[in-house]
């Protein structure tokens, strides 16, 4: 995670801390190295001159330069910079499952990693807050995705049943029969795993919009793959035009070097990052933590 730009910015700050007295030009010249490591870490442009711009206001100013170490309070304020980023120290990572049964709808396209994810989620749920969870697929042209989510379910022990699969049901039809069959099985959590597509379409947009009204999600999780980086800003955007989304859960975080999808999404979108995928086994899922995410990519 974030290994190049952890690198990059290393070297940038040794130049910061490695001398005692810092002028303001030291200062600006080591932020337009920060930029240009940002840019190569693949974070969407716009968000790079905001953040440059605020980090900038706060730390050429007198009073940093004249400090008695005014490299330590320059990375303390990039440090800083990077958390209000990544959504503040106090971001909505929780999810808001207390009024059995909550719904959560899982969106993104095909491959994002959404059916693992929500078996993550659901392995989460179960076994640190004992909710009894109930996960149904509603991806009625892939057979095989329904299926994969029987398979995972039937891995998650007792507490984590899947809705049994009825050919022929449409998606609203099968949202329905998941709300009724936590209601009278009395389950906690509902997840309805949406349709993935390769790519974003009306058709697909559309039905993801009928299921959020039918089912009145507590969250709405867009699951991303961090590796196609800017892409996945532009998907969580498109989908968030359409869809009441909640959250952002970010996939592959463990193969992905250079970090620009973490760091772009929450300023474009709004949303907060909710978790991160961290590996394609059940438990590699870790609860997004933005003070913990900067402290990383600061090495
Ligand atoms: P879906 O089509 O969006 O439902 O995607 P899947 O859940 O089937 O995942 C596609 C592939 O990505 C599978 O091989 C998963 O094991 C893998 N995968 C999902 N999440 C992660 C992750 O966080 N890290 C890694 N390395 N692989 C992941």
């Amino acid at each position: 995670m974030f290994d190049a730009l952890t690198d990059r910015l290393g070297g940038i700050f040794d130049g910061l801390t490695g001398r005692g007295a810092l002028s303001e030009k030291d200062v600006s010249a080591a932020l337009r190295e920060i930029r240009v490591a940002l840019l190569e870490a693949d974070v969407a442009l716009p968000v790079v001159k905001d953040f440059i711009a605020k980090v900038k206001e706060r730390a050429v100013g007198e009073e940093v330069i004249r400090s008695v170490k005014p490299g330590q309070q320059v990375i303390k304020i990039v440090h800083d910079g990077l958390v209000d980023l990544l959504g503040g120290e106090d971001a909505e990572t929780r999810l808001r499952v207390d009024n059995p049964p909550s719904v959560i709808m899982m969106a993104g396209l095909q491959g994002s990693g959404k059916t693992t994810t929500t078996a993550k989620i659901a392995k989460r749920l179960s076994e640190r807050d004992k909710k009894k969870v109930l996960l149904a697929s509603l991806d009625v042209r892939r057979p095989a995705a329904m299926e994969q989510l029987a398979v995972l379910a039937d891995q998650l022990g007792a507490n984590v049943t899947s809705l049994p699969i009825v050919q022929g049901q449409m998606p609203a039809e099968i949202a329905r029969r998941a709300l009724q069959a936590a209601k009278l099985g009395g389950h906690d959590v509902v997840f309805l795993d949406t349709a993935g597509r390769t790519s974003i379409d009306e058709q697909m947009m559309a039905e993801a919009a009928e299921i959020a009204k039918i089912a009145q999600p507590k969250e709405s999780l867009l699951v991303a793959d961090a590796l196609t980086g800017q892409d996945a800003v532009e998907t969580a955007r498109r989908f968030h035009e359409r869809l009441p989304l909640t959250g952002l859960v970010l996939t592959r975080m463990d193969g992905d070097g250079r970090g620009g999808a973490a760091l772009s999404m929450r300023a474009v979108t709004g949303l907060p990052i909710k978790f991160l995928g961290t590996g394609e086994k059940l438990d590699g899922l870790d609860a997004f933590d933005a003070k913990r995410v900067a402290g990383r990519i600061l090495g």
